[in-house]
């Protein structure tokens, strides 16, 4: 036992996590903090996704750090460049420059010794005491197979990887999927293209939403009195609203939940006048079972005169676009695929291996798990930050992120404290956990009967089942006796 030994802390991606955890660090007085970040940005998700009418749907001061307050967010749902910025300036104001690694990937992690040896794509080899995996979970795009698609002569990218070289206004314009990318885009492109198709596999509840503009003088009183910026930050209103939401996922037969389902029907019924149109754009399935979407221009956009929404699938993708399976074929300038995203990679493909040689793909042979969201058996002194079955359905992942850094801290100072080396997950408690929280989980509205990114290979929602004051409440403390400590 050294109780004077200064700990290495290696953080795993330079995205909204990985920064709060740098920060965190940072702030307790550790010296030894390493982060490595793939691109040569910080930003993760808001780095990559530039795409026309990327928006935030959580409310932009909710959507920010608890310790970091922005007096100077535009909108109730901040664009996406805004929530970029706010990335970065954060970053800046802590410094967080000399310590971060930029365009260099972590390759692999193994345990060995009671250490992690790391090894990056650079060819370097690292040590960490405690490795912090806030890898992010949409960062894998997900290409369809479509037949053909190889050939198209025109542009064809995904929203993720937006081409900013190519011209957009008066251009035909194909976009694939209906997700919340989906949504933004076409909104954003309605009036910028000559003609806009919105290929639609399924259609979505649309939750509508006023995106109204802070004032000059809103701005000002959030920049002079740090008492209306707390308020409008921890809105009671807006985090009444939230906890009811949290509720209505989990409890679908709720009070809550038939709200949602009446606002998202009337939305339609009275925002969409072309009953043949109307019925398109139906789903069948519940609200809130794919992530509600939140829009304020979807409908009205697709009703414009130039904007069509396809049900016949986009199945073969010619030189000059595409072609239904009714033989017609629509020619394109630009195909988008809003297709979404490989959900269940987290920290892969990297290759990490924990204790006894136990890779994690070995470790996740079934699905990707953790216990509370954090730890892994057997990958002692490794955490994650918005790991897989934690909360995600339409809340702040940096509120998240915050909690479980709060009950993270508690688990390295354990070892901190020189009483131990290492921590991680017994694997009972990972059992018992997962076996509860699956339970629960096909109770949700998740697991109501539709297709999504929250759903796992097995069918089974890959969320945190419970309400988000059960998340609050569990990240408050780790019950020591799930945990390995040697
Ligand atoms: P997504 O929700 O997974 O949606 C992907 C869409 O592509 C779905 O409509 C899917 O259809 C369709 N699709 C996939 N493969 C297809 C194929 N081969 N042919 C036709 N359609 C296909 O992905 P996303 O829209 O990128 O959103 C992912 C998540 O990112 C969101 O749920 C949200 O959490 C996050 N996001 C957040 C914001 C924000 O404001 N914070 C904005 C954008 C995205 P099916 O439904 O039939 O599978």
């Amino acid at each position: 036992m050294n109780k004077n030994k200064q700990y290495r802390y290696v953080i795993i991606g330079a995205g909204m996590a990985g920064i709060l955890a740098a920060i965190k660090l940072l702030d307790a007085g550790k010296k030894n903090v390493r982060v490595y970040e793939k691109a040569d940005r910080i930003g993760g998700t808001w780095r990559e996704n530039t795409y026309p009418g990327l928006t935030c749907d959580v409310p932009s001061h909710s959507y920010t750090y608890s310790f970091e307050p922005n007096p100077n967010w535009s909108r109730y749902l901040p664009p996406g460049s805004e929530v970029q910025a706010y990335f970065e300036s954060v970053a800046a104001k802590y410094h967080l420059e000399d310590i971060i690694s930029f365009n260099e990937e972590i390759n692999s992690c193994q345990f060995i010794d009671n250490q992690w040896q790391i090894v990056t794509s650079l060819g370097h080899t690292d040590y960490a005491d405690f490795v912090i995996a806030a890898t992010g979970v949409l960062h894998h795009p997900r290409i369809p197979n479509i037949k053909g698609m190889d050939s198209f002569k025109g542009h064809i990218f995904h929203s993720a990887r937006w081409d900013h070289s190519v011209k957009l206004d008066g251009q035909r314009i194909a976009v694939v999927g209906t997700g919340s990318t989906g949504v933004q885009i076409v909104t954003a492109l309605a009036d910028r293209a000559a003609s806009l198709c919105h290929y639609q596999r399924t259609p979505q509840w649309i939750m509508p939403v006023i995106n109204g503009e802070f004032s000059e003088a809103e701005k000002e009183l959030f920049r002079t009195d740090a008492a209306a910026l707390k308020r409008i930050q921890n809105d009671p209103e807006l985090e009444a609203n939230i906890e009811r939401f949290s509720v209505a996922i989990t409890e679908p037969d709720s009070a809550a939940m038939h709200e949602i389902e009446n606002i998202v029907a009337q939305n339609l019924e009275l925002s969409v006048s072309d009953p043949i149109l109307r019925e398109r754009l139906r789903p069948n399935y519940r609200a809130a079972c794919k992530r509600l979407i939140y829009s304020e221009g979807f409908y009205s956009a697709v009703q414009k005169p130039n904007v069509e929404i396809l049900i016949e699938g986009a199945d073969t993708i010619e030189e000059y676009g595409i072609r239904s399976p009714d033989g017609t074929l629509r020619e394109f300038d630009i195909i988008v695929l809003a297709t979404g995203f490989e959900a269940d990679r987290f920290m892969r493909p990297m290759a990490i291996t924990g204790e006894n040689g136990i890779t994690l793909e070995q470790a996740w042979a079934d699905r990707p798990t953790a216990y509370m969201s954090v730890s892994i058996p057997e990958f002692p002194n490794l955490f994650m930050l918005n790991g897989p079955n934690g909360p995600v359905g339409n809340f702040s992942l940096i509120e998240i992120a915050e909690q479980q850094w709060h009950y993270i801290s508690q688990l390295m100072a354990l070892v901190e404290s020189g009483d131990y080396s290492k921590v991680s997950a017994k694997q009972s408690a990972l059992n018992d956990f997962d076996a509860a929280r699956v339970i629960a989980a096909k109770k949700s509205i998740f697991g109501s009967g539709c297709q999504s990114w929250y759903l796992d290979a097995q069918g089974v929602p890959a969320t945190w089942p419970w309400t988000r004051a059960q998340f609050k409440e569990a990240m408050q403390r780790p019950d020591i006796s799930a945990y390995n400590l040697s």
